[in-house]
């Protein structure tokens, strides 16, 4: 590697963690590449990241602290120095406290940096301070449900097995735009003789790249794999002599897809033909190793943790787990490989503070609790753009009594209601230690580069207002490379002293699990549990989504793009032009029927609010669909209100997560 190479990590928010090989010349990244050396993601990087130095060095990236000056929302600002900044925030929160109590100041954060320290550094700060916590669920809580509910703490398979696999299912993950690597797996796979399905809500590049797509109703996913169970059991697909060793339950969940889930009843739900879930059916049955690989999407619906559990149950039936390749997927979990809660410290808080779902920000922000919210902290992450039911999160972020800092590296939609809006640094300009969820694979950073103007990251500010707030804990004086130490300096099972080794010299390492068998079930009986006594309904069933019973004919999907991640790129233009806008795809029966046509502004609305985009007739959707992709930034959109001005507060039938998939709209003409 030449000298002025610096390896580092992508701190995204994506399940592959892809490591980076950073050349800096005169203390700017000059160009960012994929790190060949990497084991896993092995030099290959999605476009977002081909140029992320166009985001460390954008000019619209903040570089000093600044004061609100106008109303709130219009993003005008003067300078402020740090020692001012810290000083006003520290002065303010002390004031309220004395009002209000500690739970009256809300952090909100998410997974804008995925680095263990920075990612968690407000914990310690915001327990010590007693403030309201946040329930960080708007990912795929549901998800993690779902499994559990069959498969309790069994830790996740290989997801490298795809390329052993004879059949890979990759259901409801777009991987050509947001899993580059499981589908390069997938295709190697193919390559080998597999055959590769794509089950979606509509025809993503992914599903372009498979040999079958099938495009599923939105939320129909568990329909699906119950008629397709059905037919397992009815005609004797089913591997006995698994299940009798393996599964728990088998009969009763027999009985009850026999009489319950026809194909028939099934294809209204889940949109496919009877004859087409029967023969997906048998063609599962009949694979010899068929591998699953879950995304998170089909997770963020009302019934999203019961589609998960009911799609667990097709591995047990066909007994694919006991062979290479077999399985499915839905993500890893690695937190006893570091010792997290050294960052996080719990031990901080004097008791239990209350918890506010950060999907219900706009219903906490509006309904004034007891106490009522009166500070909001955000860093890494933009809720007036991400969050559900924008119209409400924008309201509570209006509100003149509310003392709003962001801390960012631009002056996103969330920044322009701050009171005080702090500039970030980039994961370049920090230190950190990263872990996957779509794999095994972790690894240690340097800062690359210095900070860009008057950027710090997030333990950089924590400690200031720790001392701001006058606190002498020596724990608030440290360095973010003294906390990345205290994770690696810990005994585990998941890496021995040469690993660690490794680590702390920046080496990418991939994690042993300790389970050597994907078939050692983590569950109190010992065995996959299709029944199970731990859940309120003892047998995965048919659920229906929120949005079935709304009223509105048009499912609305808001989608991944390749060129954005969530409200994150957006500042590239040359990535933000190749969306060229916020469209809304319609299939061309729909928008005929509303006398719509391609390229016209179209109003999108529900009982929450309306949304302007520019209509895009295709048959890449479905009729009764629409989809919308990427989360778009205020200022690129013809009207004042993105995607999520129609998306809801209600939550998943387990796990408390987001429904931000499960809504329904119509549609005219602007
Ligand atoms: S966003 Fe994902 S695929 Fe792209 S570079 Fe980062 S980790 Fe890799």
């Amino acid at each position: 590697m030449s000298p002025n190479m610096v390896r580092s990590v992508c701190p995204y928010d994506c399940p592959d963690t892809c490591g980076l090989l950073v050349e800096v010349e005169e203390g700017r990244a000059v160009s960012v590449s994929g790190d060949p050396a990497h084991p896993v993601t092995r030099g290959l990087l999605c476009p977002k990241m081909n140029h992320y130095e166009r985001t460390v060095h954008s000019p619209r990236r903040l570089k000093i602290p600044l004061l609100r000056t106008g109303p709130k929302g219009e993003g005008r600002f003067e300078p402020l120095s740090w020692d001012e900044a810290i000083e006003r925030i520290a002065s303010r929160w002390k004031g309220l406290i004395v009002r209000f109590g500690g739970e009256c100041v809300l952090p909100y954060s998410f997974a804008g940096t995925m680095g263990l320290v920075q990612r968690n550094s407000g914990h310690p700060f915001f327990h010590k301070l007693g403030a309201s916590r946040l329930e960080r669920t708007i990912c795929s809580p549901a998800k993690e449900a779902g499994w559990r509910a069959v498969m309790g703490d069994t830790a996740a398979m290989d997801p490298a097995e795809i390329e052993q696999s004879d059949l890979a299912i990759l259901w409801g993950i777009n991987a050509a735009s947001t899993s580059i690597h499981v589908m390069r797996d997938a295709l190697t796979a193919r390559r080998r003789g597999a055959r590769l399905w794509a089950i979606d809500t509509y025809r993503t590049p992914t599903c372009e790249a498979a040999d079958e797509a099938f495009i599923v109703r939105p939320g129909g996913d568990g329909a699906l794999a119950l008629g397709m169970m059905h037919v397992m059991v009815r005609e004797g697909l089913t591997e006995q002599a698994f299940i009798r060793d393996n599964v728990l339950g088998f009969e009763a969940f027999a009985e009850k897809v026999l009489s319950d889930c026809t194909p028939e009843w099934m294809s209204p739900v889940c949109g496919l033909p009877a004859a087409i879930i029967e023969r997906m059916a048998r063609e599962f049955a009949a694979a010899k190793a068929p591998f699953i690989r879950l995304g998170c999407g089909l997770t963020r619906y009302g019934n999203g943790a019961m589609t998960v559990r009911t799609i667990a149950c097709l591995p047990a039936l066909s007994g694919a787990w006991q062979r290479p390749g077999g399985g499915l997927f839905t993500g890893t979990s690695t937190g006893d490989a570091f010792p997290l809660q050294r960052v996080t410290r719990e031990d901080f808080m004097e008791r239990p503070t209350r918890l506010v779902s950060m999907n219900q920000l706009g219903a906490a922000l509006s309904e004034l609790g007891d106490p009522p919210i009166m500070s909001l902290y955000v860093y890494h992450s933009n809720p007036a753009a991400v969050t559900p039911d924008q119209n409400a999160v924008i309201k509570g972020l209006e509100r003149n009594d509310l003392f709003t800092v962001v801390h960012e590296r631009f002056l996103t939609d969330t920044a322009r209601y701050a009171d005080i809006v702090l500039p970030a640094a980039s994961s370049l300009e920090q230190p950190d230690l990263y872990r996957c969820y779509g794999g095994y694979q972790s690894q240690r950073c340097a800062a690359a580069i210095p900070p860009v103007g008057e950027a710090k990251s997030n333990w950089e500010v924590f400690s200031l207002l720790a001392g701001g707030m006058g606190w002498d804990e020596p724990f608030f004086k440290q360095s973010a490379d003294d906390l990345v130490e205290q994770l690696l300096d810990f005994e585990t099972p998941w890496r021995d002293a040469g690993m660690t080794r490794s680590l702390r010299e920046g080496e990418p390492v991939l994690l042993t699990p300790p389970s050597k068998s994907k078939c050692d079930w983590k569950t109190p009986s010992g065995r996959i549990e299709i029944l199970s006594d731990r859940e309120p309904e003892p047998l995965p069933r048919l659920l229906a989504t929120h949005a079935a019973g709304d009223g509105f004919p048009l499912r609305l999907q808001p989608a991944t793009t390749p060129y954005a991640l969530n409200s994150s790129f957006y500042e590239q233009d040359g990535l933000r032009e190749k969306q060229e806008c916020m469209a809304l795809m319609m299939h061309p029966q729909d928008a005929a029927a509303r006398g719509l046509t391609d390229g016209r502004r179209v109003i999108a609305y529900n009982d929450l609010g309306e949304v302007v985009f520019v209509l895009k007739a295709t048959e890449r959707v479905p009729a009764g669909t629409v989809v919308t992709e990427g989360v778009w930034w205020r200022e690129f959109i013809p009207g004042r209100r993105g995607v999520n001005a129609l998306t809801s507060q209600r939550l998943t039938d387990s796990g408390r997560g987001s429904t931000l998939y499960d809504a329904a709209v119509e549609v005219r003409g602007k």
